[in-house]
């Protein structure tokens, strides 16, 4: 059966914070929005036990805050489309195709705001103990562990400022390191070498985890040596901070993305194909939280209605003279084109008149239908979708 082709004026790919804002953003403005989500509405607050630093909320659960995400886009009358999996992306300035299993979508303009996650720790025991002990953000989860002795695994920035602030929170804090270097920034190194309560672990490998419920103790492996000791260190939790990776897997081949695989976009939120716009986590930047995935979230719709808006008037002033006829199925099909586009043009029915017929001859020098003659006095033979897209900038 063949797909239908469907126009909205947005389509969002992603229902987190960031997705669901834009959401919310889009139809406020009157524009039409398809939501994909291929897990769960709420993205990864959904994961998280607690939410203590966005505004509105003293302490939330991740799964409350999500929920409520979820019925403020609900109550605006759009859905969010959980199973219809988006298969394959097309984005280059002329075109936005998105091919899912049961339609093809030619959107005006495409936030992508499909996250990030954390690269799990690859170890079998991590699986057991994750939200008993392994985390994989201390900002949203340190707070358990007041008072005891945590660990963190890792050697960015990242890692050494999860060690930082968990310093202010356990009592004692393991960094576990493999190398025996930090590739995080040198006065973030210095402060831990300074902070009493933080012992770094160089060249130390993290090979298994273990407690009965919950997280009891880490096995490390000095590997400074071939014949380095395997020993236990005793601690409640383990924060794992050994990078994260973007969902831009269905985009590797049409975006600009960092090197690490992150969506460029600028202020704006614009990525490099105009129209095409990134928010949340997915985009480069420095800060990943539940606040600024929001805010990248509304910035990207306002900057969508923006473009949609410039699209639509330059198309209206754009005049097309169109010399078909009834019985010309490709005239009928050049019509139906630019109506879905809302773009506006005036009939020359070649049957009409042998006047209408010598124009024609005029203006294209050949009697074949359609012809399309533009303001701008480009003559397009045919339904030749890529030029007339081409010439009306869509
Ligand atoms: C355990 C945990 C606890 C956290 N706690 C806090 C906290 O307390 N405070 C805070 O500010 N931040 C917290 N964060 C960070 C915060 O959750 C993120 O910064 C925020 O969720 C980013 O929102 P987002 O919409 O950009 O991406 P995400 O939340 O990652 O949402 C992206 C959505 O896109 C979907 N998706 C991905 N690929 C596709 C696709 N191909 N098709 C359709 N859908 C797709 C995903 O399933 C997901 O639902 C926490 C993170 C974690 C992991």
């Amino acid at each position: 059966m063949e797909k239908q082709i469907l126009r909205p004026d947005v389509f969002i790919i992603g229902a987190g914070p960031a997705g669901i804002t834009a959401a919310i953003y889009a139809v406020r403005a009157g524009l039409s929005a398809v939501i994909s989500e291929n897990a769960v509405p709420g993205g990864q607050i959904s994961r998280s036990s607690t939410v203590e630093n966005y505004p509105g909320f003293e302490s939330i659960s991740g799964a409350e805050l999500a929920g409520r995400f979820r019925r403020h886009l609900y109550s605006l009358g759009t859905e969010i489309d959980e199973f219809d999996p988006i298969l394959r992306t097309e984005f280059s300035d002329g075109v936005k195709r998105i091919f899912t299993e049961n339609h093809i979508y030619e959107p005006e303009t495409v936030i992508i705001a499909s996250g990030a996650s954390p690269k799990k720790l690859p170890l079998e025991s991590a699986a057991k103990f994750e939200g008993k002990g392994v985390h994989y953000c201390a900002l949203c989860d340190g707070q358990a562990y007041k008072g005891r002795t945590v660990g963190v695994v890792g050697g960015g920035s990242a890692a050494a400022e999860e060690a930082l602030y968990l310093s202010g929170i356990a009592e004692k804090v393991f960094v576990i390191r493999r190398k025996d270097y930090f590739r995080a920034e040198r006065y973030l190194v210095e402060k831990m070498e300074n902070t009493s309560n933080i012992e770094i672990l160089y060249n130390t490998d993290l090979t298994d985890l273990k407690g009965e419920d919950f997280l009891e103790c880490a096995e490390v492996r000095d590997i400074s040596s071939e014949n380095g000791k395997k020993y236990d260190i005793p601690l409640s939790a383990v924060f794992v901070c050994i990078g994260s990776e973007p969902g831009t897997e269905l985009l590797r081949d049409n975006i600009d993305l960092d090197e690490y695989g992150y969506i460029i976009t600028d202020e704006d939120m614009k990525t490099n194909i105009s129209g095409v716009f990134a928010a949340g986590d997915v985009r480069k930047k420095h800060f990943r939280q539940i606040v600024n995935a929001v805010s990248d979230g509304a910035a990207a719709a306002l900057s969508a209605e923006k473009y949609i808006s410039g699209i639509k008037t330059k198309r209206s002033s754009k005049m097309i003279k169109i010399f078909s006829s009834d019985s010309c199925g490709y005239c009928t099909k050049l019509k139906a084109y630019l109506d879905s586009r809302k773009i506006r043009y005036d009939v020359i029915d070649v049957d009409e008149s042998r006047e209408n017929y010598d124009k024609l001859v005029e203006v294209s020098g050949q009697t074949g239908i359609p012809v399309s003659v533009f303001d701008s006095g480009d003559v397009v033979i045919g339904f030749d979708k890529p030029r007339i897209d081409s010439i009306l900038g869509i």
